[in-house]
């Protein structure tokens, strides 16, 4: 120990020095790793978990062809020998684990944040690796390392945000999930995200608030946080769901002043790599929209008469729109898909997502001729609500029920799950719900026509307010019986529940009566039946139907694995989830024997 007046030992300053030289080398190690290195940690462990759900998505299509592959060779009939889970202990198990994997993921909902237990749990994985990565090796902190930190992960987490939004969106083709399904992490992520800007933010009012409105990059930082605190603000549900289109107007502005101003903010410390690739997603985003854009409307305008679309009054509150798009250049869509329309005559260009009810091979080979020289024909069924689709209704209304109207598209979009492995296909549809549904059943009845499909038996329920809509998409019904006429190995079932009074018809039912799903009386079933031209195939009942135990018994009925696709109102969906989230569909039921359930939900919102 030296005292004043000592003559300081070289060999002891040396030391000293040296040692602080190494602590500091350290410090600055551990600084510059949180700053550079964190962020791309990040990045790698969201690739790993991309491509883990990419490895799955696969290795669900290898099962799929492996099903068809075992069709094909099971029978020259093409019967399916629908084994395959009851089968051997370790299919059974595998089988029984996938149920029990995905009624928890899927199925299950947290209560009244209302998302799945798979989108919570990816929401909190992903919020504590952004807490892990900004509190991993803290050793000799300051507050402003932590604050660089929280803002050098923010700003590399801003692209994947952007990118989970896009139409067009690469992760979502990687891993078999549609741009719909994949906004609720966008909004999720996004929200997590705001946790760092926050710490980011505060750490530095605390180092030093007068800072913060000091400096041109400083105050562009403050702008940033306060653009996404109302961004955050205006997408809780009850904002974005009333006031939709003011939502998403303010939202796309405020979003790019955001990345601009965070772009600038981050170059001003030579970190604007985080942010601009935001930038290249957006605009491949863009570039592929107006590409889609522009084939769908064979390079015209939207005025010239070979692009427009026919809008329909069906009933008070659904309006039918008919397009044909593909006769210089083809185009196509899977069953379910869905595309975005707007109509200039409207007003302001607004676009809204509609599911396409035909399926693009639509038109009987002999009519081939016809449809190059018109194209596909594409049809909508629109539910009139109170923007958008209000304007609409009013306009065709004032023009006595049908006119042609120009209209701008884009689309397809969405990735529906690929049903063509399964033994026993149930659609369940209610209202316009239908336009899911009946294109996908038709879909799969020319599939199995044409020995791709595995289904040998499909039901069919819809649930309707009305008689009268039955009449929404007759002729798609009448060419889906027609196919089933020419596939006798397919049994077929399609039940209509009407589940009000009949429009023109003095019949009106109780409640009690719905409840008790009342068998039609002969006369009106066979009415609204010739309405599809075949009366055998469909039987149409009054009330609602109890689609637990109507779903119940088919899977009861199946020796295959059993494929569920629900579309509607979201007490139906409700009800068919809680229907496949045990009992009947539960891995127990599996290992005992029964088959693998798979449930397939299309929603209609976001
Ligand atoms: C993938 C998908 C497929 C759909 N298919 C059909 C279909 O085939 N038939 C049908 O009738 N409806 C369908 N919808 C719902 C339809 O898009 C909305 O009902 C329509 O956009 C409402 O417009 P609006 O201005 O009249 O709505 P408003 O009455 O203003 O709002 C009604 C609800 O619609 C939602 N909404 C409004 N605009 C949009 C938008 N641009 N994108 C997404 N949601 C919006 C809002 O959250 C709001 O809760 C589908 C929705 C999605 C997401």
């Amino acid at each position: 120990m030296s005292s004043p007046g000592d003559t300081p030992d070289p060999a002891a300053s040396a030391a000293a020095a040296a040692a602080s030289a190494e602590a500091s080398a350290i410090m600055h190690a551990i600084k510059h790793k949180g700053e550079h290195q964190y962020p791309i940690d990040i990045w790698y462990f969201l690739a790993s978990t991309v491509g883990v759900a990419a490895v799955l998505n696969v290795a669900s299509v290898i099962w799929a062809f492996w099903r068809r592959q075992e069709v094909r060779r099971g029978t020259t009939s093409g019967i399916v020998s629908g084994k395959a889970q009851t089968n051997g202990i370790f299919t059974r198990l595998a089988y029984a684990a996938v149920a029990a994997s995905r009624i928890v993921a899927f199925r299950w909902r947290v209560p009244t944040i209302r998302l799945s237990i798979l989108e919570a749990l990816l929401t909190a994985i992903y919020l504590m690796a952004l807490l892990i990565w900004l509190l991993a090796n803290t050793q000799q902190l300051t507050i402003t390392d932590y604050s660089d930190r929280a803002g050098h992960i923010a700003g590399s987490q801003i692209p994947l945000i952007v990118g989970l939004s896009m139409k067009n969106n690469i992760i979502g083709y990687l891993i078999g999930v549609g741009h719909e399904k994949l906004h609720v992490l966008h909004r999720s992520f996004a929200r997590s995200l705001f946790v760092i800007v926050l710490v980011h933010g505060f750490s530095r009012v605390t180092v030093d608030h007068v800072q913060m409105v000091e400096f041109g990059w400083t105050r562009l930082g403050l702008a940033c946080g306060i653009i996404y605190a109302i961004i955050i603000l205006m997408s809780f549900a009850p904002i974005r769901r009333r006031f939709f289109e003011i939502f998403y107007m303010f939202h796309v502005v405020l979003v790019f002043a955001l990345i601009l101003i965070a772009y600038l903010h981050s170059a001003a410390s030579n970190f604007g790599y985080y942010v601009w690739p935001a930038f290249v997603v957006w605009g491949f985003d863009r570039v592929c929209r107006y590409m889609r854009y522009l084939i769908l409307m064979d390079f015209h305008s939207p005025f010239n008469s070979s692009s427009q679309a026919t809008i329909e009054l069906l009933s008070a509150d659904t309006i039918r729109m008919t397009a044909r798009r593909g006769a210089t250049l083809p185009i196509t869509w899977s069953a379910g898909q869905h595309m975005y329309l707007a109509l200039p005559s409207l007003g302001p260009v607004e676009s809204h997502p509609f599911t396409i009810a035909t399926i693009p091979n639509d038109d009987s080979p002999n009519d081939s001729s016809a449809r190059e020289r018109k194209g596909k024909e594409m049809v909508w069924i629109i539910r009139a609500r109170d923007g958008f689709t209000k304007r609409m209704r009013d306009y065709v209304t004032g023009l006595g029920g049908k006119c042609q109207v120009p209209i701008f598209m884009h689309g397809p979009y969405g990735i529906p799950a690929d049903i063509t492995p399964f033994s026993t296909c149930v659609f369940v549809a209610g209202g316009s719900g239908v336009t899911y549904t009946l294109p996908r059943m038709r879909d799969l009845l020319l599939r199995v026509s044409k020995s791709q499909a595995c289904a040998q038996r499909i039901f069919f329920i819809w649930a309707i307010r009305h008689a009268s809509h039955l009449e929404w998409l007759s002729s798609e019904f009448t060419k889906a019986l027609s196919m089933v006429r020419e596939n006798p190995s397919v049994s077929f079932v399609i039940k209509i529940y009407i589940t009000s009074s009949v429009s023109g018809n003095s019949l009106s039912l109780s409640s009690d009566d719905m409840e008790k799903d009342v068998e039609t009386p002969t006369s009106i079933g066979e009415k609204q039946v010739t309405a599809f031209g075949d009366s055998e195939l469909v039987e149409v009942k009054y009330g609602r139907p109890n689609v637990a135990t109507i779903i119940e018994h088919v899977v009861h009925g199946s020796d295959g694995p059993v494929s569920v696709d629900v579309s509607g109102p979201k007490l139906l969906l409700q009800d068919v989830r809680g229907a496949l989230s045990g009992g009947f569909a539960s891995p127990l039921n599996i290992l005992r024997g029964g088959p693998f359930v798979q449930l397939n939900v299309e929603t209609f919102a976001m």
